[in-house]
């Protein structure tokens, strides 16, 4: 069996003067979370123990009892009568913090001593501790009580005293076969809101290597991703080698010219003022603009592409790495926008492990290298060219190929997402042909096939940040039902993407 966490999010319904009840929790919260984080750094030994053990430490150095009568820094001091439960989720919330600051912190160290030692001067800036606090309040067992589908009663801090609060609930209900963990009290805007992480239990999906190795009609749906219109292409095939479907996710070009505009308008108004302040953001609302319709948009298409994948009973979903960015030239709207492009791809590839993952489905990642310039047919080079061109030469960017060996004529991100199926096949097989007596050796194999057995291939299989709730997005697109050739011609699957522009 394996896991899958998502968090069922609710909105509450409560009396105006509640709010501030809950702001005022949320300060206090905040309060205790900082506190034990000094604390903590104060006893930085502490996060050599288990999180459990961890918090045993820290209740004893600040939690007054008759046993322990005069705590090194007592917690009292922020307020009396904290409740358990509360300070216990506020100590791992600053156990959390803690532990990924000092983390932070000794990589920083490690790369200061390499390049130091190396000869070379160390510019970065080393990681500094939360300045301020702004975690959502956790609710642990006994903070609430006789939660209901449209109800639930809260214990917080009114700003003066300790009170149980019934609020009514709005929103999905909790499903009956997932297990609940702790809520958390968040605000969005003005309004307070419930989430509940719930972990589902389903039958947990062979390793890729098995299901590829062992049956060759297993599915996969193989996505390549773009920064042109079509922002991913994907095509189902089985191990076999069978194309079963294709579908292509546009609004590239739309996002892409929604972007430029608004860097645009930044660098007109940073040409105006003339100077940047350090270390302030300026034109935030418009980074924000961006930055949102961004987000929204890498949700959009790994949901896309995670629904095509399970319409077809796909159980493997491929990639490719998306290697370094390159700094493109020009303008800097132009420049702005390919980085921003490019950090969207990797966003879509994050969400979309995530979403396939709580579909059961396992995802993976190939070796980039000419996926785009590989006829998926006989493996040769491919000329690349744009309609009503000569099919000849190879032009980056440009939409369809013509393989000159086998006469293959077909859109060319199509091309690139088989060729990428196809790789991922080929490493397995590659590699139970010739099963090799050790890891390094498979690696060498591996390479002079020309695929690159990537070294995170193995813990690629399961996401490592629970990052899940998004994957509701309705369908507008349409997919091939039946199964394509690579010469037919594909402009009648277009699909855009609504995009919320200004
Ligand atoms: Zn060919």
């Amino acid at each position: 069996m394996a896991k899958a966490t998502t968090t069922l999010k609710q909105v509450l319904n409560y009396q105006p003067d509640h709010s501030a009840w809950f702001a005022a929790n949320q300060a206090l919260f905040n309060q205790v979370a900082a506190f034990y984080f000094e604390v903590i750094q104060a006893h930085e030994k502490v996060l050599d123990l288990s999180n459990k053990e961890a918090l045993t430490a820290l209740e004893k150095l600040t939690h007054t009892t008759q046993k322990n009568p005069t705590p090194v820094m007592p917690l009292e001091e922020i307020l009396e009568d904290i409740p358990a439960m509360f300070r216990r989720a506020a100590i791992h919330a600053a156990l959390g913090s803690a532990r990924s600051f000092y983390s932070h912190l000794q990589k920083w160290r490690k790369r200061k001593e390499k390049t130091l030692a190396k000869g070379k001067k160390f510019h970065e800036r080393p990681p500094v501790p939360p300045r301020s606090w702004n975690k959502s309040a956790t609710l642990y067992r006994g903070m609430w009580k006789e939660r209901a589908h449209n109800s639930i009663v809260l214990k917080v801090w009114t700003g003066t005293c300790w009170s149980w609060v019934k609020v009514r609930i709005t929103g999905r209900e909790l499903p009956s076969d997932a297990e609940m963990g702790s809520p958390a009290l968040i605000r969005h805007g003005n309004q307070w809101c419930l989430h509940t992480p719930i972990e589902k239990q389903f039958k947990s999906p062979g390793k890729i290597e098995k299901q590829v190795t062992t049956n060759a009609q297993t599915k996969m749906c193989a996505v390549d991703l773009n920064i042109n219109e079509n922002l991913a292409v994907c095509t189902i095939q089985t191990v076999e080698g069978t194309i079963l479907a294709t579908k292509f996710i546009g609004g590239g070009k739309e996002i892409s010219g929604f972007r430029k505009k608004q860097l645009g308008r930044i660098a007109h108004n940073r040409r105006k003022t003339g100077i940047i302040a350090e270390n302030e953001q300026d034109n935030v609302h418009l980074w924000n603009k961006i930055r949102h319709v961004d987000e929204q948009i890498a949700h959009l298409v790994s949901a896309r592409i995670v629904q095509f994948a399970k319409q077809h009973d796909t159980t493997i979903l491929v990639f490719e790495h998306l290697g370094n960015l390159k700094p493109a030239k020009g303008k800097y709207s132009h420049r702005g926008n390919s980085k921003r492009a490019f950090w969207m791809k990797g966003r879509i590839f994050k969400y979309a492990k995530y979403k396939a993952y709580n579909e059961g489905m396992l995802t993976s990642r190939v070796n980039p290298r000419n996926t785009s310039r590989e006829c998926a047919r006989c493996h040769s080079l491919l000329a690349r060219y744009e309609e009503g061109q000569e099919a000849q030469g190879y032009m980056y960017g440009a939409s369809l190929v013509l393989c000159p060996t086998c006469g293959m004529k077909g859109n060319a991100d199509r091309n690139a997402s088989l060729v990428i199926g196809q790789r991922l096949v080929t490493r397995y097989q590659q590699s139970s042909k010739e099963k090799p007596p050790t890891p390094l050796l498979a690696e060498r194999v591996s390479r002079d096939a020309g695929v690159v057995v990537s070294q995170d291939a193995k813990c690629e299989e399961e996401p490592s940040i629970p990052q899940t709730g998004h994957g509701d997005t309705n369908e507008h697109g349409t997919a091939q039902d039946r199964p394509l050739r690579m010469d037919e011609h594909l402009s009648d699957i277009p699909c855009h993407l609504r995009l919320p522009l200004e």
